[in-house]
């Protein structure tokens, strides 16, 4: 029996100051705050979700923000470029927006598409790429209508410490499939329309180092409860050590480190972040899970001040 991942699920990554990562990513991304809650193992710090107007699978870019946090370097054993995607005549849109926040950004082509190249204020590696497939956000925040939005993640860019084993690990233990190559980047496919690319730099990389500006790890999708069940017998049985199956309140995960270093998770579909808030209320209110909530006041006190705003230069 062969297992095969839909994509995508979450990309997460670790940043510095937390107004900081909101301003860029709802105020000039245009992407929803869906979440905002802990870091469940370390409460002292947010754990905030970005994505479209329900942090779909396959649209939700997570980040444990940590003010004065030492920047890491992008390398080996990480993601080392998270693609998000566009609507098809939405990337002229995006070139002028980037401009008017004096974001700096290269046009780099690939695979016979343009991506926008660029980076967050920590030092992430984003780029932006218009496909047609995909359903479009439904969200628009600030200066970035519905129709211009980032759909959700078009895939991302792999640096691996082995990449003939992480390719091996894409295609057959995710079930992904090999379909090109270009300019020392090898392209897989996955079966779902977003976070469906994944590139992999077939050259080794040097080896990157945890901290601010960098992924500390991508998740790909179980449909289900049962589908996470036997993706941890399977992972299992093909060599990696995944974790028990952990309870994320808005999925259930299990982990493993790939051969080439990068850390992978496997999370579920089910049942998303409109399980303990209403759609229209989603990121607004601190969400705790049930074994933090007696601490709410103290945990709260300990977390710097958070306000999604329309900034300066979307207002007329
Ligand atoms: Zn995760």
């Amino acid at each position: 029996m062969t297992q095969r991942t839909a994509g995508i699920h979450h990309i997460t990554a670790f940043v510095g100051n937390a107004q900081a990562n909101a301003d860029f990513y709802a105020g000039i991304l245009g992407l929803r705050l869906v979440k905002k809650t802990i870091n469940f193992d370390a409460p002292e710090v947010y754990h905030l979700y970005f994505g479209n107007e329900t942090g779909s699978p396959g649209t939700a870019i997570t980040f444990f923000p940590f003010d004065g946090a030492r920047r890491g370097r992008v390398g080996g054993g990480q993601v080392g470029v998270t693609t998000f995607v566009v609507p098809v005549d939405a990337l002229a849109f995006w070139e002028e927006r980037l401009t008017k926040f004096a974001i700096a950004f290269e046009r780099v082509q690939r695979f016979g598409e343009t991506y926008l190249r660029f980076q967050d204020r920590d030092g992430l590696q984003l780029e932006i790429v218009a496909r047609e497939e995909g359903p479009e956000s439904q969200w628009s925040f600030g200066g970035v209508p519905a129709y211009r939005a980032i759909k959700g993640f078009g895939g991302a860019v792999l640096y691996s410490m082995a990449p003939e084993q992480t390719m091996h690990t894409l295609e057959h233990v995710l079930g992904l499939e090999r379909i090109d190559e270009d300019q020392g980047l090898v392209r897989f496919r996955a079966p779902g329309e977003l976070g469906n690319l994944v590139d992999v730099n077939a050259s080794v990389m040097g080896r990157g180092r945890g901290g601010a500006g960098t992924v500390h790890h991508i998740a790909w999708r179980a449909a289900d409860r049962e589908d996470q069940e036997r993706w941890r017998e399977y992972v299992d049985e093909r060599g990696f050590q995944p974790t028990p199956i952990v309870d994320r309140q808005y999925f259930t995960a299990i982990y493993f480190r790939e051969a080439g270093e990068i850390l992978f998770e496997i999370a579920t579909d089910p049942p998303g972040f409109a399980r303990d808030e209403p759609f229209d209320a989603l990121g607004e209110k601190l969400m705790l899970p049930d074994w933090y909530e007696s601490h709410r006041e103290q945990i709260k006190q300990g977390l710097p001040p958070l306000e999604i705003r329309v900034l300066e230069e979307d207002v007329q």
